[in-house]
């Protein structure tokens, strides 16, 4: 059966020594769960993350990736690279790569396929605008989402594939998706891949809510049949909150 997961994506916040104290605190506040607790720093302090973290059930996971294995990329990361350091996870397709650094669901694809290949588990991010929401369009967006850049993987690879459903309205505004909104949408992403997998590989993925949750919310939102945890942006940044969402989850 799936597992809870619970995922702060750090986005570009903490230098090295803020990163240092806050994994310091969390890991000194873990309570016992049995979800799986993920943290996302940003690429110049994962290695320091990782070594920080290897008595700690934390797992670290990268932001982003390439879509090849190695070459001429300024400026880019590898699989292999996050890999070598003990990076096994990795976030693919968040909205601010996809808004800011113009990544649409063909790159993504190819992100996702490399991942995939290089044994690599994906947090794969995707949710409709506010304007797909007020035009009701929302459910046709993320199935959309989901098939252009997951629908060609063989089935054996979503043992490796973690769904986050972020809505972008919801992203860093203070305004969550209600808890009916969350499990309306979570029961849609199921179904659509039921269609496609099958009943087991639906059942047995992942799919977490993202945007707005907070040490308030979360327990609500969690409590949902189809939400299985939370990608935490703001929140995850500060131990006291995200440690409570963790609870909220356990
Ligand atoms: P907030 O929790 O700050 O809304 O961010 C959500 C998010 O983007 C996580 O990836």
């Amino acid at each position: 059966m799936r597992t809870k997961i619970v995922a702060g994506n750090w986005k570009m916040n903490k230098t090295a020594t803020e990163t240092a104290s806050l994994l310091t605190e969390l890991s000194g506040m873990l309570p016992d769960t049995g979800a799986r607790v993920m943290v996302a720093p940003t690429f110049v302090n994962l290695a320091e993350a990782v070594r920080l973290m290897v008595n700690s059930k934390i797992e670290v996971v990268g932001q982003n990736m390439h879509f090849e294995e190695s070459g001429a990329f300024t400026g880019e990361i590898s699989a292999a690279m996050l890999k070598d350091i003990g990076v096994e996870a990795v976030i693919l397709g968040h909205s601010e790569r996809r808004a800011y650094f113009g990544e649409d669901d063909a790159l993504l694809a190819k992100k996702v396929a490399q991942a995939i290949a290089q044994g690599m588990e994906v947090i794969f991010c995707f949710g409709e605008e506010l304007e797909e929401r007020k035009s009701g369009k929302h459910f046709e967006v993320v199935s959309a989402q989901l098939k252009n850049a997951l629908f060609a993987l063989p089935g054996e690879a979503w043992k490796q594939i973690i769904l986050a459903y972020e809505p972008v309205w919801a992203i860093g505004t203070g305004e969550t998706a209600s808890p009916e909104q969350a499990q309306e949408m979570h029961a849609h992403i199921r179904a659509v891949i039921t269609e496609k997998y099958g009943d087991d590989i639906a059942a047995n993925c992942s799919v977490l809510y993202g945007g707005s949750v907070k040490p308030g919310n979360a327990a609500e939102i969690f409590s949902k049949p189809d939400v299985d945890g939370g990608l935490i942006g703001g929140a995850s940044l500060k131990a006291d909150d995200f440690m409570a969402i963790v609870e909220a989850a356990s």
